[in-house]
């Protein structure tokens, strides 16, 4: 999967918000989990010409990291965004691949033809985004800010042996084993969830570097912290990124997680935190 592009191409009327209430209204529709990532490089110093160009034009894209169909992310953005307003754009380095609603567009839009190589860059001629993450995830509680980078379902506590939901599919199946891989074929989401409540809403500290690259002390899996708590989307750890020697910018969202935390809980049933 390296060579792998899953994007929305926004038109310059398309607002963050908009992309907010994408997430939103995806969350509701479905069970699968996406992660949206609005990429704009407004105050970004750029120098090589296409990602100049496309600094002046104002073109943003929102990269997908979903399991969801593409089916369904057009129909959404086409309910939410508008018609007309987004160019979905899928390929990998084989057969695969999807423009909807077709190249002109890009160029219609945007008044210019300098631009088709955001329809297949591949990495090396990335221009240095201003990246902002939005979350799909069904399962948060519906009034949940899709900025909040935290999934109720990998906090649910499972015994091994006794059925478990997959986090990612909601998927049921059983393992004996802590460590499990999802048993629908097109998801095969591999966890090894909490076997306690107490276990799955410890918080720990996690050491970031200066740009907010941290690795989760249980399952190793790298990081990059925008908000001061963040959660590992392989296991479900929650992490508090600190760094002693450096400063490191990270938003606070301390309050705003401890309430979450507090209602998923309590819609868990988890009675345990009364008496911690
Ligand atoms: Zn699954
Ligand atoms: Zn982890």
């Amino acid at each position: 999967m390296g060579n792998y592009i899953r994007r929305y191409i926004v038109a310059p009327s398309v607002t963050r918000e908009d992309v907010a209430e994408l997430a939103c209204s995806l969350r509701k529709g479905q069970k699968k989990t996406a992660v949206f990532t609005l990429c704009d490089l407004e105050g970004k110093r750029v120098r090589k010409s296409h990602a100049r160009l496309a600094k002046e034009l104002n073109v943003r894209i929102v990269e997908i990291d979903s399991g969801i169909s593409s089916k369904l992310l057009i129909e959404a953005a086409e309910n939410v965004l508008g018609q007309n307003t987004f160019l979905y754009r899928e390929k990998d380095d084989e057969d695969l691949s999807i423009c909807h609603p077709d190249a002109l567009w890009l160029k219609n839009t945007f008044n210019s033809d300098g631009l088709s190589w955001l329809l297949d860059n591949f990495f090396d001629d990335d221009p240095p985004w201003k990246r902002e993450n939005f979350y799909v995830l069904p399962g948060n509680p519906p009034e949940t800010d899709c900025m909040l980078p935290i999934h109720a379902n990998l906090l649910k506590p499972v015994k091994p042996g006794k059925l478990r939901a997959c986090p990612v599919c909601n998927t049921l199946y059983m393992s004996k084993f802590p460590l499990a891989q999802c048993t629908n074929p097109e998801c095969r989401f591999a966890t090894r969830p909490f076997e306690t409540a107490r276990e799955a809403y410890r918080i720990v500290k996690t050491q970031v570097s200066d740009d907010g690259w941290g690795r989760c002390p249980r399952c190793q899996m790298g990081k990059t912290f925008a908000f001061r708590i963040e959660q590992c989307f392989d296991c479900g750890q929650l992490m508090k990124g600190y760094n002693d020697m450096i400063k490191v910018d990270l938003k606070d969202n301390q309050e705003q997680v401890s309430d979450f935390l507090n209602r998923v809980r309590r819609a868990q049933g988890n009675y345990w935190w009364k008496f911690w």
